[in-house]
């Protein structure tokens, strides 16, 4: 009953509780769909957050293990890049019906490993699940161009994929930005050695499990282990051709440099700041409902949380009952009922979130809220911070300048909408940003201005879904943008153009000498 689902490969038992697991299992390698005890000297220690309770141990994997998943990579390809597309496709629609059948485990999986709600980790799994769907309409994404360009000849584009390519993912979304990559990757043709976040990789683990029964052959997928070293190997590493990472910009502009450096193509979404404009003509109870939502649901631990408010004029006077919202939710384990939000993700990050509070009230800010020290009467030795919101938050102070990823929300005033705009402008991060008005010209002018890539109109996290792509900007990308996650930019990144141009002359050729020049006519 315990298991951890990160290492019950077969098992469909999962954990509906934070109990202690009398005999925690190593997660393994995926490798030529096995699923492979390491042989790693380094092993990762990974804690329940609710509890510190220890649910596994993650491997770093060695160097003879990561070159293997190479070679696995390596040899699929050939196979796999050259099977009907119907046949990947058909995979594909396999795949997203075992997500779904498989949807409590993978959510399981997250709360005991990640630490957020049951029913916020059913979200997380819904939100990659989508990725999959969509990715079954690669039939019609991924079609080329023709066009008859001279007399009995013709140009056409084809989508051909990369070869072996790699993902390297965050603790925050287990499921879902695991699931960013392996569909599209897949079903394009690539082979794709993924690297889940060493502090809670379970998800991935039912992915690929359920990855191989959906009939992706041998190699197609294959899950590596590890931090940093595992990440230079990659980097370094000829044979894997495009990266694709989510993460801090700490370790993001590194890989972006580095991988770059090596001629990858590497796509790297990063961190975030991700402002709400507040306007007294607005909504108000829908706004502050969903701002409460936005900033402390799953811990304040998305990249897109809400955890700037610029209350514009007379809705300053509203955040006492932003404060009274907030102090009603329910801290808890993640699979409690009626849990808000669960631990976050260490002691260190517990630790580190704490300071920053504690920042902002020794450089004058006032704690309206005070989330430190909380401890749910059920959980004493988890890493639980409460909901706080600080206010009289000013630009310079630290407790705004960093990216909390915590139940923080920072605020700050201005007397007009746009000042407002140029605060939020001169943020350097580009994520996501919301206006909450009951005008439309109010909004359509913020939409203009504003520079963030995902904008919100009287909805808080504007995460586009999978028909469209991931569009942050700014430091919240790197190398300036452009090579978009999912929708027709994610296809893009996993496929590389080959155009083929054709002569079938419908008459024999008359002239007797060979032309040297380029042609001139049109
Ligand atoms: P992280 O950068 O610490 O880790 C991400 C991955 O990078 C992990 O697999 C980790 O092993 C690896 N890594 C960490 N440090 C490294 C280093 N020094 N060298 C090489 N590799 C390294 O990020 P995290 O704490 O797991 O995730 C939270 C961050 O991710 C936040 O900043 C959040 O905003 C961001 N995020 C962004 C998006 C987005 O789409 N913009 C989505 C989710 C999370």
């Amino acid at each position: 009953h315990l298991l951890p689902a990160s290492v019950s490969a077969t098992a469909q038992q999962y954990p509906t509780t934070h109990e202690k697991i009398e005999s925690p299992r190593d997660t393994p390698h995926f490798l030529d769909n096995e699923f492979i005890s390491s042989k790693a000297s380094q092993w990762i220690d990974l804690h329940d957050p609710a509890t510190n309770n220890l649910v596994t141990r993650v491997p770093q994997s060695t160097e003879a293990e990561l070159k293997a998943a190479v070679e696995s990579a390596k040899k699929a390809f050939p196979g796999w890049k050259s099977i009907s597309i119907m046949t990947r496709q058909q995979v594909m629609f396999k795949f997203v019906s075992l997500i779904r059948e498989n949807w409590d485990r993978l959510a399981a999986s997250i709360t005991l490993e990640q630490g957020k709600t049951f029913a916020d980790a059913k979200g997380d799994v819904l939100r990659g699940l989508q990725v999959a769907e969509a990715a079954c309409g690669i039939t019609t994404q991924i079609t080329g161009e023709v066009l008859e360009v001279a007399k009995d000849m013709e140009t056409r584009s084809y989508r051909e994929p990369l070869g072996v390519v790699a993902a390297i993912c965050p603790f925050n979304f287990p499921a879902m930005i695991p699931l960013w990559s392996i569909p599209i990757a897949t079903v394009t043709g690539n082979c794709l050695i993924l690297k889940p976040s060493e502090r809670d990789p379970g998800a991935a683990m039912i992915l690929a499990e359920l990855a191989k029964q959906a009939g992706l052959p041998p190699g197609v997928l294959n899950i590596v282990h590890g931090s940093a070293k595992t990440v230079d190997f990659i980097l370094d590493e000829p044979a894997i051709k495009a990266i694709s990472f989510v993460g801090s910009n700490r370790a993001g502009e590194y890989i972006y440099a580095r991988g770059s450096a090596n001629g990858k193509r590497v796509q790297a979404n990063l961190g975030a700041k991700n402002h709400a404009a507040v306007l007294p003509d607005c909504n108000k109870n829908h706004a502050l409902n969903a701002i409460v939502g936005a900033a402390f649901g799953a811990a304040g631990q998305r990249c897109m949380a809400l955890s700037a408010l610029v209350m514009v004029g007379e809705a300053e006077a509203w955040l006492p009952e932003i404060a009274e919202r907030a102090k009603h939710l329910n801290v808890n384990g993640g699979f409690e009922e009626g849990a808000d939000l669960g631990p976050v993700i260490s002691p260190q990050s517990k630790e580190r979130i704490e300071a920053l509070i504690q920042s902002a009230e020794d450089e004058g800010a006032t704690i309206l809220l005070d989330g430190r020290g909380y401890k749910p009467e059920k959980y004493p030795n988890g890493n639980f911070v409460g909901p706080t919101i600080i206010t009289n938050v000013k630009p310079h102070m630290e407790c705004y300048a960093t990216e909390i990823f915590g139940p923080v929300l920072v605020c700050l005033s201005t007397p007009t909408l746009d000042e407002a705009i140029d605060l939020i402008n001169t943020n350097p991060y580009g994520n996501g940003v919301a206006i909450f008005t009951g005008s439309g010209a109010t909004a359509g002018r913020f939409q203009r201005d504003i520079e963030a890539g995902q904008v919100g109109i009287n909805v808080p996290i504007p995460v586009p879904l999978p028909m469209f792509s991931f569009t942050g900007n700014k430091a919240s990308i790197a190398g300036g943008g452009g090579n978009y996650f999912y929708g027709e930019a994610g296809v893009r990144f996993y496929t590389q153009v080959k155009t083929v141009t054709s002569l079938w002359r419908s008459e024999d050729a008359v002239l007797r000498r060979a032309s040297v020049n380029m042609p001139t006519n049109s």
